[in-house]
C-alpha cells in the first residue's frame, strides 16, 4: 500500500478516535446534567417530568406520588396520555409538538386524573433539551397543581354572579344577559324579549314582625318555588316544541326578575306570571306558623323606544309599582299611559324637593268645635303647596308622592314646628283667654320614624308649648298597618302628655272592638260617613254605633266634614261632642283663623254660652 494511503487511514483513525472521545465527553456531561437535574427535582414541590420526543416517560419527580397518588412504578406502567382528561388531550399534544418544533414551550392548563379518580388541574410549562447535534432530544415538563386556586377562582366568579342566600343568578349576571338580549334584538329584526319583575308584597312587614331569619326563609322558599315553576314551564314549552328560554334572577332584597328571551306572544309572559303568582301563594310553615306571601308582577316587552338595555327594566318597574298600588298580588303589563304617569310622578317628586327648599308650603287651619257650645277646641293644621304657576295645590295631589320619596318626614317636621309657633302667636294676640290646641297630621313614615319623638320635643321646646296642647292625628290605615308599633308609639306619646286622634275612622278595616288595643284619645269619623248619613240609613246606623262604642271606651268623638245644619243636628242628637266642616269654616290662613276665633268668642258671649 502506498504511504499516502497509510497516512490517510491513520488520519481517519485519529479523527474517529477524537469524535468518539468528544461523544464520550458529551455523554458524560449529559449524565452529569441528568444527575444535577435529578438532585434539583427530587425535593421540588412541582411535579417535574422528563420525556423523550415520543412522549415516553424517562423520569418523574417524587412529588407525583404526593400530588397525583401514583408511585414511580405505577407511573411507568400507565400512559401519561391516558391520564389526561379526554377534552384536553388534543391541546396537550399540540403544545408538545410546538415545543419540539420551536424549542420553546407555552404555558398550558389541563386536567389529569388522580389515582382516586378525581380530576386535578395542572399548570405546566415545557422546555427542551437538545442532543449533541442540536436536535430536540427531551422535554422537561414542570407541572404545578392549581386545583385549589382554580376552585377558589371559580367560587369567586360564582359569588360575583350569584346571590348567596338563594343561589340564584344575581343583578350583575342579569345585566350581562340583558345586554346580550338587547344586542341580539338590535341585530335580528323580528326578535323580541320580555321582562317580568316580581316583588314580594309587604316583605318589610314580614321581616320586621318575624325577624330577618324568618324573612330570609321566606325569600329562599319563594326563590325555590319560582325556580321549580320555571323548570316545569320550560319542560312544558319543550313538549309543545317551543323554546321558552326563560331565566330567573334575584335583583335585590325582595325582587326577582325573569328574562324571557323568546316570546311569541305577550300572553306567554302573562301566563308565566300567573303561574308564578299561584306558586308563591300557597301557604308555607315558618316557626310553627303558616305564612302566606304574594308577589306583584310588572311585565314589559321590548319596544323601539328602548335605547338602553335597562330601559325595559324601568318599564317593568313602573308596571310592578302599579300592580302594588292596585292592592298587590296583581300582574300589570306596562303601557304608554303608565310611562306618562311615571314621568309626571318623577317630576312631581323633584318639584316637591324644590318646594321645601324654596319655602312654598303653607298651612291652613280648620277649627274643630264643641258642637253644642260652638267653643273652638283646636285647629287642625292642613298642608298646602303654593305652586309658583299652578297656585294653591291640595294635599290630595301630592301627599302620596311626598310620602313615597320620604320628603314628607321633613315637611312634617317643618309643619309641626310652624304650627306650634302659630299657636304661641295666637295666644299672644287672642285675648279671649280660651285654651287652644293644635292638631297635626302624621304620615305613616313619620309615625314609624324614630325621629318623631325628637321632632315633637324640638317643636315644643322651641315654642314653649305645653305637650297637652298638641294633638297628633294618624289615619286608621296607618295605625292598623303594624298594630304592635302603633301601640308602642301611642303609649310613648301618651307618656309625653300629647293627645292622639284616629283620623278617617270608618274607612279602614279596624273593627271597633279592635280599637281597644290602641291607646288613643279620640276618633274622627270620616266625612264620607257624615255625608252619607242623610241618605243612607246604614251609614247613619254606623255613625250611631261608632259614637256609642267610642263613648263606652272613653274616647272622644269628632265628626269630620259637617256641611249642613241637619247633619249638625243629627250628630248632636247622637251624642257626638266635637266636629269640623265647611258648615263652620273652611281651612284658612292663620290671620283669618284669628279673626274667626274673635268672632266666635263675641257671638258666644252674646249668646251667653262662653
Ligand atoms: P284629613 O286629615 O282627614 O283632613 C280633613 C280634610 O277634609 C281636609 O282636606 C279638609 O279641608 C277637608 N274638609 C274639612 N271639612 C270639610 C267639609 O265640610 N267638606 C269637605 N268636602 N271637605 C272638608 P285637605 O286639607 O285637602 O287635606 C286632605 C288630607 O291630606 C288630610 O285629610 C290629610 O290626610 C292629608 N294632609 C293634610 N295635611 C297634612 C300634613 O301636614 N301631613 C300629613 N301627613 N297629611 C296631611
Ligand atoms: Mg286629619
Ligand atoms: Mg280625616
Amino acid at each position: 500500500m502506498p504511504l499516502w494511503v497509510w497516512i490517510a487511514l491513520g488520519a481517519l483513525a485519529v479523527l474517529v478516535i477524537c469524535e468518539e472521545l468528544r461523544i464520550f465527553k458529551v455523554d458524560r456531561e449529559c449524565r452529569k446534567k441528568d444527575e444535577i437535574f435529578q438532585a434539583v427535582t427530587e425535593n421540588a414541590a412541582d411535579m417535574i417530568a422528563l420525556v423523550d420526543v415520543k412522549g415516553h416517560r424517562l423520569y418523574n419527580s417524587p412529588s407525583y406520588k404526593r400530588v397525583l397518588g401514583y408511585s414511580p412504578a405505577e407511573l411507568s406502567e400507565t400512559s401519561s396520555f391516558e391520564q389526561i382528561h379526554p377534552d384536553d388531550r388534543m391541546r396537550v399534544l399540540e403544545a408538545a409538538r410546538e415545543a419540539r418544533e420551536s424549542g420553546v414551550g407555552k404555558r398550558l392548563e389541563y386536567r389529569i386524573k388522580h389515582k382516586d379518580g378525581s380530576w386535578r388541574v395542572l399548570e405546566s410549562v415545557a422546555s427542551t433539551i437538545r442532543d449533541g447535534r442540536g436536535d430536540v432530544a427531551k422535554l422537561v415538563i414542570v407541572n404545578r397543581d392549581i386545583t385549589e386556586r382554580k376552585r377558589a377562582e371559580q367560587q369567586l366568579e360564582y359569588n360575583l354572579f350569584h346571590d348567596l342566600l338563594t343561589g340564584l343568578p344575581n343583578r350583575r349576571m342579569f345585566m350581562d344577559r340583558l345586554q346580550s338580549a338587547f344586542a341580539r334584538v338590535r341585530r335580528e329584526t323580528g326578535r323580541s324579549y320580555a321582562l317580568l319583575l316580581a316583588n314580594v308584597d309587604h316583605f318589610k312587614v314580614f321581616n320586621e314582625a318575624m325577624g330577618t331569619k324568618a324573612g330570609d326563609h321566606i325569600l329562599t322558599e319563594i326563590a325555590r318555588r319560582l325556580s321549580a315553576e320555571m323548570r316545569q314551564d320550560d319542560g312544558a314549552a319543550r313538549d309543545r316544541g317551543a323554546a321558552s328560554d326563560a331565566s330567573l334572577f334575584r335583583l335585590g332584597a325582595d325582587e326577582f326578575t325573569i328574562l324571557l328571551e323568546t316570546v311569541g306572544d305577550p300572553s306567554d309572559a302573562m301566563r308565566i306570571a300567573r303561574r308564578l303568582q299561584e306558586a308563591v301563594a300557597a301557604p308555607f310553615p315558618i316557626e310553627s306558623r303558616e305564612v302566606r306571601a304574594s308577589v306583584s308582577v310588572g311585565i314589559a316587552l321590548t319596544t323601539a323606544a328602548h335605547v338602553r338595555p335597562e330601559d325595559i327594566l324601568k318599564d317593568a318597574d313602573v308596571a310592578m309599582r302599579r300592580a302594588k298600588a292596585m292592592g298587590g298580588s296583581r300582574c300589570e303589563v306596562f303601557d304608554e299611559a303608565m310611562h306618562t304617569r311615571a314621568v309626571g310622578r318623577l317630576k312631581l317628586e323633584s318639584d316637591l324637593r324644590m318646594a321645601l327648599t324654596e319655602r312654598q308650603f303653607r298651612i291652613h287651619y280648620q277649627p274643630v268645635l264643641q258642637l253644642d257650645t260652638r267653643r273652638i277646641m283646636s285647629f287642625e293644621a292642613l298642608l298646602r303647596w303654593e305652586h309658583p304657576t299652578q297656585g294653591l295645590i291640595s294635599p290630595y295631589r301630592f301627599i302620596d308622592a311626598a310620602e313615597d320619596t320620604g320628603i314628607l318626614v321633613s315637611i312634617g317636621h317643618w309643619l309641626m314646628v310652624q304650627a306650634c309657633h302659630q299657636l304661641r302667636e295666637w295666644e299672644v294676640n287672642d285675648r279671649s283667654g280660651s285654651p287652644m290646641n293644635v292638631t297635626v297630621n302624621v304620615s305613616a313614615r313619620q309615625f314609624a320614624d324614630a325621629r318623631l319623638a325628637n321632632d315633637i320635643q324640638d317643636a315644643l321646646q322651641q315654642t314653649g308649648i305645653d305637650p297637652s296642647r298638641l294633638q297628633l292625628e294618624m289615619t286608621e290605615k296607618i295605625a292598623s298597618a303594624d298594630p304592635k308599633l302603633t301601640v308602642t308609639v301611642l303609649s310613648h306619646l301618651k307618656h309625653f302628655g300629647i293627645g292622639t286622634v284616629l283620623d278617617d275612622f270608618g274607612t279602614g278595616s279596624t273593627s271597633l272592638v279592635g280599637l281597644t288595643q290602641f291607646p288613643v284619645d279620640a276618633l274622627k269619623i270620616d266625612r264620607s260617613l257624615i255625608r252619607e248619613m242623610q241618605t243612607d240609613r246604614s251609614a247613619s246606623d254606623i255613625v250611631e254605633l261608632i259614637i256609642l262604642l267610642a263613648h263606652k271606651m272613653n274616647l272622644k268623638v269628632i265628626a269630620e266634614g259637617i256641611e249642613t245644619a241637619r247633619q249638625l243636628e243629627r250628630l248632636i242628637e247622637l251624642g257626638c261632642e266635637y266636629g269640623q266642616g265647611y258648615f263652620f269654616s273652611q281651612p284658612m290662613e292663620a290671620k283669618a283663623a284669628l279673626i274667626f276665633m274673635r268672632q266666635q268668642f263675641v257671638s258666644r258671649k252674646s249668646a251667653g254660652t262662653s
